[in-house]
């Protein structure tokens, strides 16, 4: 037999290890946008063609590059920012690994321009399939310009895994915005097909929060700012009324790299238990600044997720950090005021980089207080106990009741209308959540709201495939103003929403105008509809089992379900009882949960001694 191993050729290997940094049109961006952040640039402009497909380019005014190295910037394991292993575990800047333009020029064609401030000429460099196509001095600003073209036009297998523009769209607008939110200082913008979408100026982090936010965040920011020898934390959180229905605005940057961190977001959530609902997520911008030596390097520089040294410390002091925030803008007002002497605490806890520092951190007073579950800044639920006990008693899975109460939800054996009607029914509310209605065989206990999700879920499924949805024309047609991350969200999920009987138009500008709704949607609040259909939509945007459609369906009719602890009248109760039994699934909200739960006369009679 011959031998079979071979050497695969370096533009295979290359195009191979580009995979890992380059995914997409957004990957780029980010590599790009980094680059010229560690350039030292103060002005920095992306301009986008074809969501990023055909053109990504980042314009910098940071210090350029010399003829040699510009060349050399697109060799593998190329890069000015270590020089040996101890620089890993002191670095700073957002690159090190020198893989970025080497990965580019793999898969893309790609021009470069470049001149360093005190040189006369600049030099022009052309690559494709990591060959140096043209190499030549030329007239330049002081800065570089790179621009990626036709990405994946030589790994057409990867091109096609490419998304609609629409959502490579969205992915290069949340990386733009991750660098830009971390250098207010540096001005940004961002140009899509020639239409400006984004123009920020340089200034502070408050003033770049509320440029990329929103205007309306103008007054609901909380500053969050502590300072110890070990760390420091500071950004904004948002006040409780600014909390979203779904993870919205949340962003950590650590030593200026966005990451994400499900355990520091945790402690930001505990830091606002019960100040807001229990199924809203808080907005925040938190920057947390240490020793480089405490994160793990070893992390892959693309993503973002981050090894601290010292995880339980750092947890403890967001917390801490935000819970004072939102202490001092007494936005809880019942606060035990021991706060001060704890802070001061800090100090104490300031300096552990020894190994007694640390011990001491996490037996400090401070870090006691907010780890501990009876801190001083912890406010009691307002308890309406009689309520929610008697609720824990049908929901709870694990309750003891469940086990007597004969609860099918997959019943096969499911009421029909028939058995309902046999009766001249009066419909009992309870609690303004539960409807109690007899049938021939017992009576049955109908969650409202559950039961009005499951009625809209098939009405909507229905309608969405239909050709002509129905809908109500708005009397005055309401003009919607979104972030832009939304606008780019929202016509993406146009056509699916206009199925469903929206009428809407884009006016451009991140602007729309609705001048319908479904049919079954009750008028009024639509603003709100549509910009929680959105916040909805991307909480479900990682759940890829369903389709838009499916998922836009589900978020309408949860959200357009009539809501426990709503009253109701006969008339209403009794629609909605004969709407349930005429769906298909009647038993289950579209998520699974039961819609009733059935009493049967001999169970009932068994349970009273009966038989
Ligand atoms: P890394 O950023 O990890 O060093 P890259 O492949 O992204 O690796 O870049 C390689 C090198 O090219 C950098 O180390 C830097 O010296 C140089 N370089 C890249 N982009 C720029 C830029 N916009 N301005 C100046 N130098 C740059
Ligand atoms: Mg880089």
């Amino acid at each position: 037999m011959a031998d079979i191993i071979e050497l695969l050729p370096d533009s295979i290997a290359n195009q191979i290890a580009a995979g890992e940094v380059i995914q997409r049109p957004s990957s780029a961006v980010k590599e790009l946008l980094e680059n010229a952040v560690d350039a030292d640039a103060t002005e920095i402009k992306l301009i986008i063609a074809d969501a990023g497909k055909s053109l990504v380019s980042v314009i910098d005014n940071g210090k350029g590059m010399s003829e040699t190295d510009a060349r050399m910037a697109f060799e593998r394991h190329a890069t000015s920012k270590i020089k040996k292993i101890d620089d890993l575990f002191s670095i700073k800047t957002m690159g090190f690994r020198g893989e970025a333009l080497a990965s580019i020029a793999a898969v893309a064609q790609v021009e470069l321009k470049t001149k360093k401030h005190d040189d006369e000429l600049g030099t022009f460099i052309e690559v494709e399939n990591s060959q140096v196509v043209k190499q030549e001095p030329c007239a330049a600003a002081n800065g570089t310009t790179i621009s990626m073209k036709n990405l994946f036009f030589n790994v057409p297998a990867r091109r096609n895994f490419l998304k609609s523009n629409a959502a490579e769209m969205k992915h290069i607008v949340d990386e733009f915005i991750r660098v830009a939110m971390a250098f207010p200082e540096i001005f940004f913008s961002l140009t899509s097909n020639g239409q400006q979408v984004f123009y920020l100026e340089a200034g502070n982090i408050k003033q770049r929060v509320i440029q990329i936010l929103g205007n309306n965040y103008n007054t609901k920011l909380v500053t969050v700012k502590e300072q110890t020898d070990y760390m420091n934390i500071y950004g904004f959180v948002g006040k409780p009324e600014a909390a979203k229905k779904t993870r919205g605005d949340q962003y950590f940057f650590v030593n200026n790299r966005f990451i994400k961190s499900a355990y520091l977001n945790h402690a930001v959530n505990t830091a606002f238990e019960n100040m807001i609902a229990k199924d809203s997520f808080p907005s925040y911008v938190l920057f947390i600044d240490l020793d480089p030596s405490q994160i793990d390097i070893n992390v892959h520089p693309t993503k973002q997720e981050i090894k601290f040294e010292d995880e339980k410390i750092i947890y403890a002091f967001v917390q801490a950090a935000v819970k004072h925030a939102l202490a001092q803008f007494s936005i809880a007002p019942s606060l035990d005021f021991t706060l001060n002497a704890d802070i001061q605490q800090l100090d104490a806890v300031a300096k552990p980089f020894t190994t007694e520092k640390r011990e001491a951190a996490s037996s400090s007073n401070l870090y006691k207080t907010f780890t501990g579950k009876y801190q001083a800044h912890k406010i009691e639920p307002n308890e309406k106990s009689e309520l929610s006990h008697w609720k824990d008693f049908f929901t709870k899975k694990e309750n003891k009741a469940e086990q007597t109460i004969e609860q099918k939800p997959i019943s096969p054996e499911i009421p029909t209308l028939h058995s309902l009607s046999k009766f001249n029914n009066t419909y009992i509310q309870l609690h303004n959540t539960y409807i109690i209605v007899a049938n021939t065989t017992g009576f049955m206990l109908v969650h409202q709201q559950h039961a009005h999700e499951r009625v809209l879920y098939e009405k909507f499924t229905e309608q969405s495939h239909s050709t002509h949805p129905a809908t109500q024309k708005s009397l005055f047609p309401i003009t919607l103003e979104l972030a832009i991350s939304d606008a780019v969200l929202l016509e993406e999920l146009l056509p699916e929403i206009m199925a469903l009987g929206y009428q809407i138009e884009n006016f451009g500008n991140n602007t729309f105008i609705i001048q319908g709704t479904p049919a079954d949607v009750i008028q009024g609040n639509e603003k709100h509809s549509i910009e929680l259909l959105l916040e909805q939509f991307k909480h479900f945007s990682s759940d890829i089992k369903f389709s838009k459609r499916e998922k836009l369906v589900r978020c309408m009719s949860r959200q357009h379900a009539i809501k426990a602890g709503n009253p109701l009248l006969q008339k209403e109760m009794q629609t909605l009882i004969e709407n349930l039994f005429q769906c298909t699934t009647p038993n289950v909200t579209p998520s699974g949960n039961p819609t009733y739960l059935e009493f049967k006369e001999d169970y009932l009679d068994r349970m009273f001694g009966k038989i």
